[in-house]
């Protein structure tokens, strides 16, 4: 945990090149949030409202994001919220590939720096960080515990906006939230060995 480097990388990235959608971009978007935050989230990439005002979830989403925090008493403060990609992509189409590439080593600091007991990603791109080559309609709420973290994949609060059927799903995922960081809490605790462990929760 520092801030300061959390900081100076934000710094980096608010004057990065190292891909194309900085030509674009009226403000980068490193994330926001504590700096030893027990969870990361990680979405796509910065819109329309998140590309003017250089933070991330500040839409319609991000208001519903806000709401789903609430429901397990949690604030925005108290989580560090990011994007695979930190500058927004033009129309808001989907992040490509070596965007997402020249961006990961500012992602992987962030969590670096930040170590995290979990990991959320929102939506496909930020899932496929974690688990390639899988459907998120498939393993959404579904967490994995590697290496001492847990990464828990959920849909992105966009998509339970624009598909009220996936709103259930959304809410039923964020209400595991804190039993998976006790459980995790308790691991730690009993100093269990953390690898292959099965969380009990499923
Ligand atoms: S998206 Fe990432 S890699 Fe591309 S210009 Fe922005 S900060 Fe740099």
């Amino acid at each position: 945990m520092s801030k300061s480097e959390l900081e100076e990388l934000a710094q980096q990235i608010s004057v990065c090149e190292k891909c194309i959608l900085h030509k674009s971009r009226v403000k980068a978007v490193p994330g926001v949030g504590a700096v030893s935050a027990a969870i990361v989230f990680i979405g796509e990439a910065p819109g329309f409202h998140e590309n003017q005002q250089g933070l991330p979830f500040v839409g319609a989403a991000g208001q519903y994001l806000d709401e789903l925090l609430e429901k397990i008493g949690l604030r925005r403060e108290d989580v560090f919220i990011t994007n695979v990609v930190k500058c927004r992509p033009p129309g808001n189409r989907d992040p490509q590939s070596e965007e997402i590439e020249a961006c990961r080593p500012y992602l992987d600091r962030q969590i670096e720096l930040i170590e995290p007991k979990m990991v959320i990603t929102l939506g496909r791109f930020s899932m496929a960080r974690y688990f390639p080559n899988a459907k998120i309609s498939q393993i959404h709420g579904q967490p994995r515990k590697m290496e001492g973290v847990i990464y828990y994949p959920m849909y992105h609060p966009a998509a339970a906006l624009h598909q009220p059927s996936l709103r259930r799903a959304v809410e039923d995922d964020v209400f595991k939230i804190p039993e998976l960081l006790a459980q995790m809490d308790q691991m730690a605790e009993s100093k269990r060995p953390d690898e292959a462990e099965q969380l009990s929760l499923f």
